[in-house]
């Protein structure tokens, strides 16, 4: 009987665990870590063996496979033996695919992945498909393939996920955008990012669909150097002869062979240039599975958008408050300032990841008021801002934050938390900074 041992017993190898056993695979489950209780309980109810807290050798390199957790890095010493005695390391989404026939939508880049995600299952769902939502969010696709029959999955893949992909296909690939993004786990090479991403072409044939940003400067010279199969479906704010979705006088539209398709920019629900171009991608995903415009038109309009993606927290004294907590780069930083259409005073800083603020730098310029920094080193930020804005105030605690910015801002301002920064240095993740936001903001 094949052996399969799954590395990391998170949402992704409790739920392959489940699937390899169903499909009848000697199964061993190991972590490095403690597993959480209800991924044990289900490791149990499943009769599948595991181990917490180690990695026993033993157990492992006699795999006749490993499906391995997202967060383990290659470099990782267990990784680095079962490559080099060449066992097959593969990633859930791999291994979930071979047992599926649904229809696989998929969603990467390096922001907006699972704004857009949620948007496209959105559509779909409200258009009455049977679809089931997996990847970085939600239920694992592998737990959902053991226990549901859905007939499309809207996936959304992390470049984690990609790099343990070889015979998945995707029906419909979604590219976003590709920004400079956890170099750390790339050798800092930006090229081996890249190719990561676009591994979610592979295996494309013309009857697939591939969705990008035509005018991302990385995908477009990406393009140049690639022969990629499938059939392009191209998004941008400008038109040329190739563009399946654009915008042209305050209307978004989709154009493509099956469609056209026109409603106010206006009208769409989520707001921002950034989520222009995710609703572009996600109304192009659906126009592709058939998804009548009135139905295109009407989840376009009432998506409820995603919590800690310039959510809208409350209105105090006339200023407003913006929860961007899941802005943990540069990049959408910059987008979050350039959709703001009043000044702002701005709340940034945490665990700094070698950030470059010259992106932001003539936004910063030409919105800002004032700046709030919340992380336990602020050096870096000062270094660069200090000679650039004239109100800095340095805070160690949301409490604080909130309170200075309310202080700074004047009648007509937004308070704005767009970090640019990971939050592990005051905060257990960047749900818990935007949760302790809004909380502050609501105490007011
Ligand atoms: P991801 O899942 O890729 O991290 P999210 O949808 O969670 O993306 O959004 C992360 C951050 O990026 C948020 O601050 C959001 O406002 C911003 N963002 C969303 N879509 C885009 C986009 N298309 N381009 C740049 N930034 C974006």
């Amino acid at each position: 009987m094949k052996r399969i041992v799954i590395l990391g017993a998170g949402e992704s190898g409790t739920g392959a665990a489940v699937l390899a056993k169903k499909q009848g695979f000697e199964v061993f489950v190991s972590d490095m870590s403690e597993i959480k209780e209800e991924y044990k309980t289900l490791l149990n109810a499943n009769s599948i063996i595991w181990e917490e807290k180690k990695h026993s050798e033993n157990e492992i390199l006699n795999a006749d496979e490993v499906v391995k957790s997202p967060g383990i890095p290659d470099k990782a010493p267990i990784i680095k033996k079962l490559l080099a005695q060449n066992t097959p390391v593969i990633s859930e989404i791999e291994f979930a695919g071979r047992y599926t026939k649904a229809k696989m939508i998929c969603i990467t880049g390096s922001n907006g992945k699972t704004t857009t995600t949620m948007l496209v299952y959105h559509l779909l769902k409200n258009a009455g498909l049977n679809v089931g939502l997996a990847g970085n969010v939600g239920q694992s696709l592998a737990l959902q393939v053991a226990t549901a029959a859905f007939d499309y999955y809207v996936v959304e893949l992390s470049s984690f996920q990609l790099d343990g992909m070889t015979e998945f296909k995707a029906d419909i690939a979604i590219l976003l955008n590709i920004t400079p993004d956890h170099l750390d786990r790339y050798d800092y090479n930006f090229q081996n990012y890249v190719d990561s991403k676009f591994r979610i072409t592979q295996n494309q044939t013309e009857a697939d669909a591939f969705i990008f940003w035509e005018n991302d400067p990385i995908i477009k010279a990406e393009l140049e150097k690639r022969h990629i199969q499938s059939t392009m479906y191209p998004f941008a704010i400008e038109r040329n002869e190739k563009t399946k979705a654009f915008i042209e006088k305050d209307e978004l539209i989709i154009k493509t062979l099956k469609t056209l398709f026109s409603m106010p920019v206006s009208e769409l629900a989520i707001k921002g240039l950034h989520n222009t171009y995710n609703s572009m991608a996600a109304g192009l995903a659906a126009s592709i599975v058939n998804v009548r415009k009135e139905n295109i038109r009407q989840s376009l309009q009432d998506f409820q958008g995603v919590e800690h993606r310039l959510e809208y927290v409350a209105t105090v004294k006339n200023i407003r408050f913006i929860n961007d907590s899941k802005a943990t780069n540069v990049n959408s930083c910059w987008y979050a300032l350039q959709s703001m259409k009043t000044r702002v005073v701005l709340i940034l800083g945490g665990t700094d990841k070698g950030n470059d603020y010259t992106e932001i730098e003539e936004l910063v310029k030409e919105k800002v008021s004032g700046l709030i920094l919340i992380g336990l080193d602020n050096k870096p930020l000062h270094e660069y801002f200090d000679s650039k804005i004239e109100h800095i105030i340095d805070v160690q605690s949301m409490e604080a934050a909130v309170k200075e910015a309310y202080n700074m801002a004047t009648e007509g301002e937004t308070v704005l938390l767009s970090p640019c920064c990971a939050s592990f240095d005051l905060f257990k993740n960047y749900e818990d900074r935007g949760k302790q936001f809004k909380q502050c903001v609501r105490e007011l």
